[in-house]
């Protein structure tokens, strides 16, 4: 507490990122980032546009990226706005969308990051409680609400809600004037995204990042698709706040990252084909894993308390995330890594749970 915080900030319960830790170097499977590299092009576009250029303000609108990313969904430029992370495009969601008389609605567990906004722009949100298994039950989001906001694959349980799901969500807002925000950050990995439901739910607004797919968190890249009703109002909270939130480098390497599909196909074969046999051999060994369609896992331990695996990995140089939250303070999340890491974090499970 400071006496210089006003009392907006003295109120705020900011949200803790995953660890970036500088003592050691570990196996980082705790942030969800990409274990490969971004795509060798976009490397190459971002050395070359690091030149005498850089003097100049970039396009605040991002009109040749939102080009690229509407010819990538089959829909219109004016159906696309970016911005710096999908972060900080949820925060505006927030601060642009939602009202203040009804509660918001999201899953008891989901995307911490989600009450956090809400604070922040003093809105009321209600938490909706997933089933025995983690599942959404969209059934119960059928009641009058401020909007509603869902990740899928939602984090950290990594489990997927179908197309006709949302769109049960959809059609009932749809009538009441309310958005669903569907927060696609991990949609890559075996999902599919809703994007091509967006010119008949006109309150259908799809958020996605090029931090994990594309392998770029370092950039801060994320994306918006909806109507373009939705995206003028991300541009009137946008223009009010900074007008320039993608640099020259940012907005030359998204581009690419999206126009290098090839790289982007194998790359996330590759993380799904290694989440596969992981899955596998955790279960052969008694761990639970819940079916994932994410670069992440959630599982638990039958011997070992997931505080506990998480502390004697972390001996191991293995860093995971544990949430100490009610719930779900037996499972680990677990990013996906290389097959050599995996390998690697397998073994030590296996090491742990015979000791
Ligand atoms: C990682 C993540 C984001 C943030 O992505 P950035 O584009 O890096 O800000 C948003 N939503 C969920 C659910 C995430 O896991």
């Amino acid at each position: 507490m400071s006496r210089y915080w006003n009392s907006t900030i003295k109120n705020l319960k900011p949200y803790v990122p995953g660890e970036q830790p500088k003592d050691k170097r570990y196996i980082k499977l705790n942030t969800n980032e990409n274990p490969y590299p971004p795509s060798p092009r976009v490397i190459e576009t971002i050395k070359t546009a690091a030149n005498e250029d850089l003097r100049l303000y970039p396009d605040p609108n991002g009109d040749e990226l939102r080009k690229v990313i509407a010819s990538y969904y089959g829909i219109d430029t004016e159906q696309v706005f970016v911005g710096n992370g999908s972060d900080e495009i949820l925060g505006f969601t927030f601060g642009a969308f939602f009202d203040a008389d009804n509660p918001i609605l999201f899953p008891d567990i989901t995307y911490s990051f989600y009450p956090v906004y809400a604070n922040l722009f003093h809105l009321n949100y209600k938490t909706i409680p997933l089933d025995e298994s983690f599942a959404i039950c969209e059934e119960q989001y059928l009641i009058e609400n401020g909007g509603i906001i869902i990740p899928n694959p939602n984090a950290p349980t990594s489990r997927y809600l179908s197309h006709q799901q949302i769109l049960k969500m959809a059609e009932y807002n749809c009538k009441c004037g309310k958005l669903v925000v569907i927060d696609e950050a991990y949609v890559d990995f075996g999902g599919e995204s809703v994007a091509k439901y967006i010119r008949d739910y006109p309150n259908l607004l799809v958020i996605q990042t090029l931090s994990k797919a594309r392998s770029l968190a370092g950039m801060r890249i994320g994306f918006a698709l909806g109507s373009e009703e939705i995206m003028q109002g991300l541009n009137r909270i946008k223009n009010s706040f900074n007008s320039y939130t993608l640099d020259r480098l940012a907005l030359v390497a998204a581009k690419e990252a999206f126009l290098d599909k090839q790289y982007f196909e194998e790359v996330t074969k590759k993380v799904i084909n290694t989440r596969e046999w992981v899955v596998s051999r955790l279960r052969a060994a008694d761990c639970t894993v819940m079916e994932s369609r994410a670069n992440f896992i959630f599982m638990s331990h039958p011997a070992v308390t997931a505080e506990e695996l998480f502390g004697k990995l972390r001996e191991r140089g293995i860093l995971v995330r544990y949430f100490n939250l009610p719930r779900i303070n037996n499972f680990l999340r677990v990013s996906i890594g290389t097959d050599e890491q995996m390998k690697m974090f397998c073994e030590a499970v296996e090491e742990i749970g015979n000791m």
